[in-house]
């Protein structure tokens, strides 16, 4: 991948460029962790695209890493889709892949040396007395009263605790840092927990977890990262990150370190995997991967190419500020890769017939165009005309506003690659509604103006008989309101974010298409001239029964 892709100078650039330049490493080591929990999302894309960007650019390596530590929450499938995301928008992880709980033993072995060595101890506090012990932001905690048991006590009450001999949730193991800390998270952190949960990967095997803050920091170590990269959220948990590496007896002297930059938030949508996760089970849309979802198997199925999302990605920078950011410049990423690389054809999304009344009754002649205008090797295709043809609804008005230049009564525009037509009549039903045109083709203005006057507007059409049935979904945004998930009620609590979702986010319209719709691959983008970008959709679509999904229209329509 091209090294200029990425992110341009930011905070992490130069430490990088620091470190390499002092030698406090050779080659960088980064790694993406997820905890595979749900789908990645938007948000994740911007962190893919920073760590194995990084990696890209300094010729180092980039770790898939399953933060997998919560059994409950975690799925195999939810690993196959990280991995299938990961690939799709174009990175390769460093040799295999990595699980924390490969190093479940390791951990547990770590914890004993720590207890051995009296930093450790086991706690019968449950979690509400735990809470009332930890104190807070202005009073410092109390010491647990199990904290000075003897180490041969707390060796021996962990090792039950492994085999399994206590209930879920009666004790647990913590470090003995300082229950006076101005750091929350250094008030003698629990590091073990018990939990009977099945375990994707090691089955029942354990019944003891660790903790993300001790786990995260060794499995950084045992991989020899070198730069941590995560969310500013655990910025205060950084110390904590620094003591276990410190008083772990790692092999190799790893020294990783912890940098924090801000989440990508995007307006009108929601970057949290548990939020996420509610709009699936409760059947809001049609599953992770729906193509209004913020995921990137939502958006790969929206349409939405790898490379539009590093542009995006690359475009939103990296640093501490926060990053909240409009739809319009996702949008817009997604439309200017996909401008240079869709070819095009025309579609009818709401037809409205027109007779061409000095056509040849029962003749077809056709003409050739270009699939992009600006890339003659894309080839070419043939567009056929007949007498009877389809315009887009709206581009007709028997009352038009000033300044039109689509068609009306009387008044002449160039079908795109055609003639120049005039309406000389309108079919109207009981309601007034135009049904159908009547309209005549001035022959002589096949690819040349007419004479002695001008035809401004140009509209796309399809003759009917030669058009190909297609099912085309079109949507709109997922939510009423920019950040659905912080509107608070009169009692100061949260809404429920799914009370914002937009009734009208999904339309699906049969329309018509050129006669190549009918033989497309699924995944294959094209550009529906004047309506936008459209994908054939990744599960559902069949040549002989085509679907499209609009991924972006061609203009921004969110101001
Ligand atoms: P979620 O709240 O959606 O579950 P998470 O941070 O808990 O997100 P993880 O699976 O732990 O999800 O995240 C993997 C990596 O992606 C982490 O390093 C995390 O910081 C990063 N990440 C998650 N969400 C965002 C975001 N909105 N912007 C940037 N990075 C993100
Ligand atoms: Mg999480």
């Amino acid at each position: 991948m091209n090294k200029d892709e990425f992110a341009d100078n930011h905070f992490i650039r130069t430490i990088i460029e620091e470190d390499l330049k002092n030698k406090v490493c050779e080659k960088i080591a980064t790694r993406f962790p997820p905890e595979p929990n749900g789908y990645l999302h938007i948000g994740h894309a911007k962190s893919i695209c920073l760590n194995f960007g990084l990696a890209t650019i300094y010729d180092g390596t980039c770790n898939l890493r399953f933060d997998d530590t919560n059994p409950e929450k975690e799925s195999d499938e939810y690993v196959r889709a990280i991995e299938e995301d990961v690939h799709w928008l174009g990175f390769e992880w460093h040799k295999e892949i990595h699980f924390a709980s490969n190093y479940f033993q390791a951990l547990f072995d770590y914890a004993i040396t720590l207890i051995k060595e009296g930093k450790a101890f086991v706690c019968d506090l449950n979690a509400e007395q735990m809470r009332e012990y930890r104190g807070n932001l202005k009073e410092p905690g109390k010491n647990s009263p199990y904290r000075d048991r003897s180490i041969e006590e707390n060796l021996d009450l962990f090792e039950r605790m492994k085999n399994g001999e206590f209930a879920d949730g009666s004790k647990t193991l913590r470090l003995k840092i300082d229950m006076a800390s101005g750091n929350l998270n250094l008030r003698d952190p629990v590091i073990y927990r018990i939990r009977r949960a099945h375990h994707h990967r090691t089955g029942d095997k354990w019944c003891i977890y660790p903790m993300y803050d001790y786990t995260h920091a060794i499995s950084d170590a045992l991989e020899n990262i070198t730069h941590s990269l995560c969310t500013l959220e655990f910025e205060d948990h950084r110390p904590l990150y620094d003591w276990v590496i410190e008083n772990v007896h790692l092999p190799n002297h790893a020294r990783p370190r912890q940098y924090e930059f801000s989440r990508l938030e995007l307006l009108y949508s929601i970057t949290s995997k548990r939020k996420l996760n509610q709009l699936v089970q409760q059947n809001h849309v049609s599953g992770w991967d729906d193509p209004r979802m913020p995921t990137i198997s939502g958006m790969r199925r929206r349409g939405y190419t790898p490379s539009g999302l590093r542009l995006f990605a690359k475009r939103i920078g990296i640093s501490k500020s926060e990053n909240i950011i409009d739809m319009s410049v996702l949008e817009g990423a997604i439309r200017e890769d996909l401008e240079n690389n869709a070819p095009r054809m025309m579609a009818v999304l709401r037809p409205l017939k027109v007779t061409l009344t000095n056509f040849e009754e029962g003749k077809t002649s056709s003409r050739a165009a270009p699939y992009h205008p600006h890339h003659p090797e894309f080839g070419e295709r043939i567009i056929p005309i007949a007498q009877t043809i389809y315009i887009e609804e709206d581009d007709f008005s028997l009352d038009p506003p000033k300044g039109w230049q689509r068609l009306t009564l009387n008044g002449e525009v160039r079908l795109r690659y055609g003639y120049v037509i005039k309406c000389d009549q309108v079919v109207q039903d009981n309601t007034g509604k135009a049904i159908e045109l009547k309209c005549s083709i001035d022959h002589d203005t096949l690819g040349k103006a007419p004479e002695g006057r001008k035809v401004k507007g140009v509209i796309h059409w399809l003759s009917a008989e030669h058009a190909v049935a297609v099912n085309v979904r079109l949507y709109d945004r997922l939510f009423t309101e920019a950040r659905p998930d912080a509107i608070r009620a009169e009692n100061g609590q949260y809404k429920d974010f799914t009370e914002f979702l937009n009734p009208h986010s999904l339309e699906e319209i049969q329309a018509w298409a050129e006669p190549i719709a009918g033989e497309l691959a699924a995944e294959t983008r094209y550009q529906f001239e004047r309506l936008g970008y459209f994908v054939t959709d990744r599960y559902e679509h069949q040549k002989s029964s085509p679907v499209f999904n609009r991924t972006v229209s061609l203009k921004d329509n969110w101001k």
